[in-house]
This record gives C-alpha cells, sequence and structure tokens, in this order.
C-alpha cells in the first residue's frame, strides 16, 4: 500500500528534498498523511483522516502496542495505573530541570509511550475546560471558531456517555465515559461534607454548573477497561486498509523542502525502527503529535527554535522560532492524607499489607470487567471557583456571571443529540 504511493510522490518532491534524500542510505516510504506520535491527539487524527479510504496513513508511534504483551493489563485495567507512572517501559518517565520556583527541585514528569499515548496512563478524569475559558479565547484572545458554544458539539460528537445524551452529553461518540460504577461510604461522605459547608453541588461536572463538589466523569469504558485513545479511536481505524501503524519508530527530524518564496515546507520525517534510520514522505501533510515534550523537541532537532539555542546544539536553524520549547505549563500535584476512623477505605485494594484483597480485586477484572472494584471506583471531586475563574481570567462571580456561561447555554441550546 505504501510502495504504490512512492512514484506517485517522487514526482512531486522538489529537487531540494530528491537531494536531500539521496544523501541517506535510507528506506523511503510514502502516505498522504504521515502522522508522528500515536498518543491522545495521533489517534484521532488517524481515526478522521482515514475516514476517507481514497487517502492512506501511517502513524509513527515511538513506544510499543497498549495490548497484546502479557503486562498489557496494567494499561487496560483502570485501578492498575499507578503501575507504569515509576518505570519506563510505557512512559518516558522524565525529570525536569532543577526548577527555581521550587527551591531548586527537580519534578517527575511521566509521559505516554505507548499507543494511546499519555491517555494510556493518565488518571481518566474526564473534565472539560471550563466555559469561561473558551470565552475568554473567543472574545479577547481572538480565536473566534473556539467558543464554548463553538466547542461543545465537537465534545458531544467525541462523547458516548453512559448516562446518554442531553444539552451537554453526547450518545453516539467513539469515547466511552462513564461514572460511579462503585461507591464507599468515603465517596458520599466527601460530597456531602463539601455541600455542608457552602459549596454547591455539582450534578455534572461537565454541564452547565461544574463549581462544587460531585462525581467526575471517566474515560472508562463499557467493558471495565480504560477508554484511551487507543482503543475508542485507533482500533477501530486500524481495520481499514488505508492505515499503517509503526509502533517503536522513533521520530528524529522533519525532512524539508525549501519553496519557491524561500519558505520550508515539511514533507515527511526521519525515524529510526530496529536500528535502521528510515524516512517516509507525505503526498498531503506531516502531522506532529508527539505530546508537549515530544513535539517542540522534535520541532528543535529539525531547526524550527530559537536560532541561537539551536547553534549552541550544532542544529541548523530552518525556521527562527524562539517561542518554541518554551513556556511549559503543568499542574502541581499534591496528596493529602487522612486517617480513616472506620473500615471502610480502598487502602486493602492498594495496599500489599493483605495482598489477597489486592489479587481478588484484579482476578475480578479479568472474569467481569466492569462489575469488578477495579474496573471503576466513583471519583469524588470539588471543582472549586477560585480554580475555575482563575484558570478563566474572570472575576469572584464565576459562572454565574451573565456573561458567562448562560449566554453560552442559550448558544447551544439548539444543537440535537
Ligand atoms: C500521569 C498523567 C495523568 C494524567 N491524568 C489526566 C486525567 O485524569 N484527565 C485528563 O484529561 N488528562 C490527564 N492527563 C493529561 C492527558 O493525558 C494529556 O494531556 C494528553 O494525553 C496529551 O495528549 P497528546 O496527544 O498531546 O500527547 P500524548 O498522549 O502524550 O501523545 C504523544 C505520543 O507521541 C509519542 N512520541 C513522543 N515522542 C516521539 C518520537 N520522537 N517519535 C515517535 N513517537 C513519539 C509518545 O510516545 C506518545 O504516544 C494526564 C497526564 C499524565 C502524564
Amino acid at each position: 500500500m505504501i510502495a504504490s504511493k512512492i512514484l506517485g510522490l517522487n514526482a512531486r518532491l522538489t529537487q531540494g528534498v530528491r537531494s536531500n534524500l539521496r544523501a541517506f542510505s535510507v528506506v523511503v516510504d510514502s502516505a498522504d498523511y504521515v502522522v508522528a506520535g500515536g498518543g491522545s491527539a495521533g489517534c484521532v487524527l488517524v481515526n478522521r483522516l482515514s475516514e476517507d479510504v481514497s487517502s492512506t496513513v501511517v502513524l509513527l508511534e515511538a513506544g510499543k502496542s497498549d495490548r497484546g504483551k502479557w503486562d498489557s493489563w496494567k494499561i487496560q485495567m483502570p485501578s492498575a495505573l499507578t503501575y507504569n507512572l515509576h518505570d519506563n517501559k510505557y512512559n518516558w518517565n522524565f525529570w525536569t530541570e532543577p526548577q527555581a520556583e521550587l527551591q531548586n527541585r527537580t519534578v517527575h514528569q511521566p509521559r505516554g509511550k505507548a499507543l494511546g499515548g499519555s491517555s494510556s496512563l493518565n488518571a481518566m478524569a474526564y473534565v472539560r475546560g471550563h466555559a469561561l475559558d473558551y470565552e475568554r479565547w473567543a472574545t479577547t484572545d481572538g480565536a473566534t471558531d473556539w467558543s464554548y458554544g463553538a466547542c461543545l458539539p465537537y465534545f458531544k460528537k467525541a462523547q458516548t456517555h453512559m448516562y446518554g445524551c442531553n444539552e451537554y452529553r453526547g450518545g453516539e461518540g467513539p469515547l466511552y465515559v462513564s461514572r460511579e460504577w462503585h461507591s464507599n461510604p468515603l465517596n458520599d461522605a466527601f460530597v456531602q461534607a463539601g455541600v455542608q459547608a457552602g459549596y454547591p453541588y455539582a450534578a455534572d461536572m461537565n454541564g452547565f454548573q461544574q463549581e462544587g463538589f460531585g462525581n467526575m466523569d471517566m474515560t472508562v469504558g463499557r467493558n471495565g477497561e480504560r477508554a484511551n485513545t487507543s482503543n475508542a479511536y485507533l482500533r477501530p481505524a486500524m481495520s481499514r486498509d488505508n492505515v499503517t501503524v509503526q509502533t517503536e519508530s522513533v521520530v528524529t527530524r522533519i525532512l524539508w523542502s525549501d519553496e519557491s518564496d524561500g519558505s520550508k515546507r515539511a514533507v515527511g520525517l526521519e525515524y529510526q525502527q530496529g536500528g535502521e534510520t528510515k524516512q517516509i514522505l507525505a503526498n498531503e501533510e506531516v502531522i506532529l503529535s508527539l505530546g508537549a515534550v515530544g513535539s517542540p523537541h522534535v520541532l528543535m532537532l529539525s531547526g524550527v527554535g530559537d536560532k541561537q539555542h539551536l547553534a549552541d546544539h550544532g542544529i541548523e536553524s530552518q525556521i527562527d522560532l524562539p517561542e518554541v520549547g518554551q513556556n511549559l505549563q503543568d499542574h502541581l500535584e499534591t496528596y493529602v492524607q487522612y486517617s480513616c476512623t472506620k473500615p471502610v477505605s480502598l487502602l486493602k485494594y492498594a495496599s500489599w499489607q493483605q495482598p489477597w484483597h489486592k489479587i481478588m480485586a484484579g482476578v475480578q477484572w479479568f472474569l467481569q470487567g466492569k462489575r469488578a472494584p477495579s474496573g471503576q471506583a466513583r471519583t469524588p471531586c470539588l471543582l472549586t471557583r477560585d480554580w475555575a475563574t482563575f484558570r478563566a481570567g474572570a472575576h469572584l462571580q464565576g459562572k454565574r456571571a451573565p456573561s458567562g456561561q448562560a449566554r453560552t447555554f442559550r448558544a447551544t441550546a439548539h444543537l440535537a443529540c
């Protein structure tokens, strides 16, 4: 399938690219779309682009498959999520440089390295951005197509919610979202305590009122497996003849052509696979979906970034874009632990003190899927006004402000499920 495209592509290559390719002893393939990185974004893109059966799509992913290995259950079983966070089998396992604002501590930065990317090791909380964030992008920042009303149809299109479709939830999308399969007294006590303290109860944290205490939506499938983007988007696309997925393929740089107006155009990728350096060319587009660390990394290796910084590392500048690789922001996570006065916590499943509980929970998941506690425990959460309004850049009226959610509610009320 790929080889049949090569002749057509070569006819379209500029002289600059052909001479560039001759300099390497490599296998050269081609496809219409070459997607680098099979994570959250990459899997969705492969699915959507390959809906047109006349287009060929190749996915290059550095990690392994998220299925078919003896330990794939560590990815697929929701409650096994911590297992992949501390080694580098399915995880890039990055550490930051010393952070001046954190008294020079280095901070652990796990990132998924498998089909599904970080959705194969994330915590599965399905939390849409606050409506006011989107409104700010549209009104203040000029991204007019990104208002909440404009985005909501896409959120719904992506989702099948276990409670079915309504104004905010989707009912027919590829990504299964569930809530509240298993609970224990502490979950309800947490939410009730918040309400007693004066916070609102959030019946749907992705609905009209996000602020408050409530139970989170989770990307856990009907069968009790993780609904990562590999399961939701890539697997269905892999049955199409026009899709090729290459795992354990590490992209190392973008191949450029010199355009007649002096600009550069990305025409392919170089990558490492099985100890060989290979190249693949794109008839239509090269798509970098390598994540918040991987994409700027490969851009910089390809000469896109701060010219001086690249020169310091012996990389020839192709496009001088000083912001590339700068300003990464992430949320810190801190844990607060309390002892429980009654033996009702999930500790017995989490620790090895009484290993049979943990083992039985795992066995139950293999046998029963979603009905097992290891399928999905209820996940209560507090979304505070400070968090929501701070991120939205709004004042303390928060989402009750008429200019906020009320307006977007009206804007989307007509949308069919
Ligand atoms: C521990 C953790 C917990 C999280 N919890 C949540 C949560 O509960 N809810 C939530 O909404 N979000 C959560 N997130 C964030 C969410 O998972 C990410 O924002 C999202 O998956 C990022 O998608 P992406 O496509 O940008 O990158 P990724 O999904 O990370 O995909 C990038 C892909 O590119 C591949 N790649 C990178 N470099 C190369 C290369 N050179 N060559 C080839 N392939 C390469 C990677 O292996 C990976 O598969 C969490 C993230 C982490 C790390």
